[in-house]
């Protein structure tokens, strides 16, 4: 279905494990890094007339995949039309494939407050924003000023910050591909800025295991504003290892993998923990987490089926005549 792309930008049965943060799992179908929007939005039409699953990795630093690996296509935004950064003034415009940690450490140098914030949250752009990602501190969605997609239709479309209803961990991107974003920041003190940005990384690296350890930050949403990982703890499973997987010592709610660890082990120890913290306390975790697989028996159906194709309001960016109709609710809750 592809053959007409080069090798450089579409591999067949592309091993997924070296571009994830837990290091294992298995291949992609198709592993595509499309160079520009064009060739992106050519790709998601043909996977939409052809019924191809489609989905999207930046850093995968919330995903788990499947050791079977994943059919269809998984797309990756690398490439330079999709890296870029400029400054102007207040609003910083960034691509999606923009790396999160690249991005924080520019702008707290300029002096520019609204994404320190993010500090030692790894990621792209693109999968921040998908997960409005943040803690304690802040999220990313307070600083979104507007988001450029690709919807499934190969369309470009403008998305405003009250469009994408950013919740805890959540935005109503729905199936779009995020391609850039601009964020509107606050001029601040650089030196001021720094001192804040440095104290929150000393935070997470006194709480948490190491940035380079194989996982994927927190496993479960804190349910109501409880913290999950203090709920695992009480239920007595820091530390609990199940074949090459294990719950962090250090923060219960990361669990954390062996060198050439199985996916598989990762999933069961998730199941396991949320089965315990439910018999223990009657409180049903869910995974903040993604696990990519084609088995509905995978943790969570609604996360391992391929990424869902809605489309919520949204300004098209070219033309306007078949521009989709708004939606007038805002599911803040779903579960992508
Ligand atoms: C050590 C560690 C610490 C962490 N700490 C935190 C934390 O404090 N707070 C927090 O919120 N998270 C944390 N995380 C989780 C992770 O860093 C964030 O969820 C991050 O935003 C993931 O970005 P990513 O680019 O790696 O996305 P991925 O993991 O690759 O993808 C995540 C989701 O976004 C989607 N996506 C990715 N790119 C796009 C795109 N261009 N368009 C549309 N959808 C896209 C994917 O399909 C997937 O559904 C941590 C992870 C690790 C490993």
């Amino acid at each position: 279905m592809f053959d007409d792309l080069p090798e450089s930008i579409c591999r067949r049965n592309a091993p997924l494990a070296p571009l994830t943060w837990f290091k294992l799992g298995g291949a992609a179908e198709y592993l595509i890094t499309p160079r520009d929007e064009n060739e992106l939005a050519t790709i998601l039409r043909r996977c939409r007339e052809s019924g191809t699953p489609v989905r999207y990795l930046g850093l995968g630093a919330n995903v788990i995949v499947a050791d079977e690996g994943v059919s269809g296509v998984v797309l990756r935004l690398d490439a330079p039309a999709f890296t870029s950064v400029s400054v102007d003034g207040p609003r910083v415009s960034a691509g999606a494939g923009v790396d999160m940690t690249r991005l924080v450490l520019r702008t707290v140098r300029q002096g520019l407050a609204g994404l320190e914030n993010l500090a030692g949250i790894p990621g792209t752009v693109g999968g921040g924003i998908t997960m409005n990602c943040g803690g304690r501190y802040g999220e990313i969605g307070t600083a979104v000023e507007s988001v450029r997609v690709i919807g499934s239709d190969g369309r470009a479309y403008i998305r405003d910050h009250d469009d994408l209803c950013f919740s805890y961990r959540h935005s109503a991107l729905g199936a779009d591909c995020v391609v850039g974003a601009v964020f509107c920041l606050d001029p601040t003190d650089p030196a001021a800025l720094e001192r804040r940005f440095r104290e929150i990384l000393l935070y997470k690296q006194n709480t948490q295991p190491p940035l380079g350890a194989h996982s994927v930050g927190c496993i479960f949403r804190n349910p109501d504003g409880r913290s999950a990982g203090q709920i695992i703890d009480q239920a007595g499973l820091k530390g609990v290892r199940l074949g090459s997987a294990y719950v962090s010592d250090r923060h219960a709610n990361f669990v954390l993998a062996d060198e050439g660890g199985k996916a598989s082990d990762v999933i069961k120890l998730i199941r396991l923990i949320t089965e315990r913290v439910e018999d223990a306390t009657g409180t049903r975790l869910e995974p903040e987490v993604k696990i990519w697989s084609d088995h509905a028996d995978a943790y969570d159906p609604a996360s391992a089926a391929p990424e869902r194709r809605d489309h919520r309001r949204a300004r098209p960016v070219q033309g306007g005549a078949d521009a989709r109709p708004p939606i007038a609710f805002c599911p803040s809750m779903e579960g992508d």
